[in-house]
Order: C-alpha cells, then structure tokens, then sequence
C-alpha cells in the first residue's frame, strides 16, 4: 500500500521535537512505527508531518532510581528484555517486553508508543497501572507527571494524545511478598489479546493484602476492578476468597467492547476465565 504525503521530522532534542509538535499542525510523534506505520498505510490516520523521537538519546534508556526504574519513552522492548537493571529491578516488565509478538516489532517498537497509543490489546497499558507506574508527559499545559489513572483516558486516547510527548515511564519495584501475575487470552498464537488480567497483592501471614486488579482488552483501557479488590483484601490464601473475587466480578460495572473478534458476553466470560487463573497462581506461588 502506498503511503498517503506527510513531511518527516527528525528533531535533535526533546525541546526541538516539542517545538515541532506545537508548531506543526496535525504533526505526529513516530517512535517504532510498528502501529503508526501500519495505521497510515491503511488511511486511518493522516497526519500532516511525522516527528520521529526513535532515535533520541534524552528518550532512550534506563536508569535506577530509589523506588525502580526510570525507562526512557524510546527504549525498545528488546532494550527492555536485556536491560539487567529491568531484569533484576521490575522483572515483569523484562518478561512482558521478551513475549512481544516477533523479533522485528521487538526491535523497533517502544514502551512510549505501547503506551502512548493505548490500543486496548496491548500488553503494557494494564501491567504498568498494575504496577503503580507514572508518566513523565510535556503537553500545551507544560511538563507533568501522571498517575495511570491520569494518563491513560479511554481506547486509543491518553494524556499525549494529540501533539504532546511521553519523554519516561516511572515503574516502582514491587515491595518484597508482593506478587504480580499477568494471565491473557490470545484469538490465536500469534494473534492479539481477548482478555487480559493483571493481579498484584502482598501476603501479610496466611492473608492476601493490598490488592491491585486491573483488565485489560475487554474494556477499551485498562480499568482497575475495585469490587475484585475488596472481595479479596484481607481474606485467606484459599479457594473461597477465589469465589468470592468471581462473583465481585459479576458486579463490576465496566463497559466491554464487541466486535468481530469476540462479543460483550463473550470477552467477559473470557476475563473471568483469567481473573481465576492469575488469583490461583498469585495463592499458589505465595504458598510454594
Ligand atoms: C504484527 C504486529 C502485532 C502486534 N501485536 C501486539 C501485541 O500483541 N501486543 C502489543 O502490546 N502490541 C502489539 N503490536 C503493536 C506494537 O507493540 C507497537 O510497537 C506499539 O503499539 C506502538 O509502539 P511504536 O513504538 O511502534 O509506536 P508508533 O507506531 O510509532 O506510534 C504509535 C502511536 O503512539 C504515538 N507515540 C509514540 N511514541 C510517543 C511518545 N513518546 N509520546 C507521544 N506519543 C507517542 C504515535 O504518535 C502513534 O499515535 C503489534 C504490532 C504489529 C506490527
């Protein structure tokens, strides 16, 4: 497919590049081009100009901070999987990023445009909410830094959506006894996610505490399931709290996609199905 006209801008810094993105009209920021590419060539995007970041220094890499990790919008999930400081300090996000769909999308895709994009089956929107991550953003309001809930606003859409810049994501390192599990649900092998669940939560004695349950997929952004939460803060490591954090799930009132993929009805089964695999295996592994 043929490539609609669009100007390509290669900025020497995050301030020139930021200059570009308010001074261009219909400018977009390019970082893989993994979606954004994909996206031109099948006219569902037309931007007037492409600001490329890839291959800014002041976005890539990853430096450790008191609490985690400091990772640069630009670095790519192969960086991410190698990167001994990820691998040792946020392990889940080295894993997420060596599981990406194939070598070339992993070597050129990036966490900023994971995130940035928030496609609603992408891997690391509901891992980083999960973990308590934040984003480092410079927008038409100035630089900030944003919580999940603040940064991420709906399927395709978050707080740089629209000309501003994710320069870094902020992944704090989990305390230690806290466990993380990441259950999804593929069409097909090498297809996208139908359903995906992230559990956090803390052992305090024979007792689940401190829960953190986000889905992703079925709503069009990742949601954090308060009713799941409560169902099992404070209960037991044991089948019941598994029950009762299913039928919470039933009352959770978020809003589901249908499409061709999979309907309403379906992709909420599907969540459910994961929401018990990730609690048995976040009971079980505090057990071993
Ligand atoms: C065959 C195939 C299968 C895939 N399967 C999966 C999958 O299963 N799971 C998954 O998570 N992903 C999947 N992807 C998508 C892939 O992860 C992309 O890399 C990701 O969606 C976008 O990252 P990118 O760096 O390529 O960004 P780009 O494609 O360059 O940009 C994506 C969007 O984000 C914006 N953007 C990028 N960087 C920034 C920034 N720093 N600040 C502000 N805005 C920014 C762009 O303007 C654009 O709107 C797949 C891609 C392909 C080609």
């Amino acid at each position: 497919m043929i490539l609609p006209p669009f100007r390509y801008l290669r900025p020497h810094s995050v301030s020139h590049a930021t200059d570009l993105l308010r001074e261009v009209p219909g400018a977009a920021v390019l970082a893989g081009g993994q979606t954004l590419i994909n996206a031109l060539k099948l006219d569902l995007v037309s931007p007037t100009a492409l600001v490329d970041v890839h291959a800014l220094e002041e976005l890539r890499g990853v430096e450790r901070t008191a609490d985690g990790v400091r990772i640069g919008a630009a670095t790519t999930y192969a960086e991410l999987a190698k990167d001994p400081v990820v691998r040792e300090v946020v392990p889940s996000v080295a894993e997420m990023a060596a599981g990406l769909v194939d070598r070339q999308v992993r070597n050129r895709g990036t966490i900023g445009g994971n995130v940035s994009l928030n496609d609603p089956t992408n891997n690391f929107p509901p891992l980083l909410s999960a973990l308590g991550a934040s984003f480092e953003v410079i927008t038409a309001d100035g630089a900030d830094t944003l919580t999940a809930e603040q940064f991420f606003r709906g399927a395709l859409a978050t707080a740089v959506t629209g000309g501003g810049l994710l320069t870094a994501v902020h992944v704090p390192a989990l305390p230690t006894g806290t466990r993380l599990v990441h259950r999804h649900m593929q069409l097909a092998r090498d297809s996208w996610a139908l359903a995906r669940v992230v559990v956090r939560a803390a052992v305090d004695g024979a007792s689940l505490t401190e829960p953190r349950v986000y889905l992703g997929t079925v709503p069009g952004s990742p949601v954090r399931l308060t009713a799941v939460e409560a169902a099992i803060a404070g209960r037991p490591l044991a089948k019941e709290t598994i029950t009762a954090a299913l039928a919470a799930f039933d009352t959770e009132p978020f809003e589901t996609i249908s499409d061709t993929h999979g309907s309403a009805q379906y992709r909420r089964a599907m969540a459910k199905v994961q929401l018990r695999r990730a609690l048995v295996d976040v009971i079980e592994k505090e057990q071993a």
